[in-house]
């Protein structure tokens, strides 16, 4: 089976393939079979198993805007542009991209990872104080395709109870790592009142090879009303440094948006 991604295969299949490689352990098999169903032998789990990541991924990815749509799952917002960065708090990342967008007078929302919060929680509590939107990602950086729900649920109300008690915000918006939902994901952000956003437009800042030029020309490609922009301001998951290709690219988004008149909004 095929999903290709720009041809080279969806980012999140990859992720969940790159995650999956690095361990071997008996609760990760677990894991495995929760998405087999059980008793297949370990390769035949394995490719499975990335099969059914690829549909999931496939079919919950931005990309297929009907899919998400189906789901209920929002990837674009109202009434302007919404910039949003993914796995922050990071120590030189999120003040490099905060200080460019209270030059340009933008707020934008922060899908913060809890155990990065729980690491320098004054960063989460100012990016709150400065006006912006702090939300959910995770407590982990991990894909929930290959956890079982209640681990999912753990992880929700683990990485929430991190950013409440850092910023004194409860989040209620959540995008999961790699923009993954597994089904019972999903149900359980739903059931604890988080709403999911995923995004319309990416800069592709995490990869190694790339320029604040490309990135920013990538996110306002075809650029209009009710996109939402991904970007992340940390590199804890991401190519060494690329936040500080973020922070650049931002300099040069916002001043395209400025030149544009297009507003920005936060989610509502
Ligand atoms: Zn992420």
């Amino acid at each position: 089976m095929a999903i290709t991604w720009d041809g080279r295969g969806s980012m999140a299949t990859r992720a969940v393939a790159r995650w999956r490689s690095r361990g071997t352990g008996a609760g990760r098999w677990r894991r495995a079979q929760w998405l087999d169903g059980g008793h297949a032998g370990r390769a035949r789990t394995e490719t499975k198993v990335i099969k059914i990541n690829a549909v999931i991924a496939h079919l919950l990815a931005p990309h297929v805007p009907r899919a998400a749509r189906a789901l209920g799952i929002q990837r674009t917002v109202a009434g302007g542009v919404a910039l949003t960065f993914d796995d922050g708090p990071h120590p030189d990342g999120t003040p490099a991209v905060l200080d460019v967008l209270d030059g340009a007078g933008i707020k934008a929302t922060f899908f913060l990872v809890g155990e990065q919060v729980e690491r320098r929680p004054a960063l989460a509590s100012e990016i709150a104080a400065r006006g912006h939107v702090v939300a959910l990602h995770g407590y982990r950086h991990r894909p929930q395709p290959v956890l079982r729900g209640r681990v999912v649920d753990d992880d929700l109300a683990r990485g929430a109870a991190a950013i409440a008690e850092a910023a004194g915000v409860e989040p209620v918006w959540h995008r999961p790592p790699y923009g993954l939902y597994s089904p019972a994901g999903l149900e359980a952000a739903c059931a604890r009142g988080l709403k999911p956003l995923l995004w319309s437009r990416w800069g592709k800042d995490w990869r190694r090879l790339t320029t604040p030029e490309r990135i920013a020309g990538r996110a306002m490609r075809d650029l209009g009303a009710g996109d939402v922009i991904l970007l992340h301001d940390a590199d804890f998951y991401s190519s060494k440094g690329s936040h500080e290709r973020t922070a650049e690219a931002l300099k040069l988004i916002v001043r395209e948006l400025k030149l544009q008149k297009t507003s920005t909004v936060l989610p509502l």
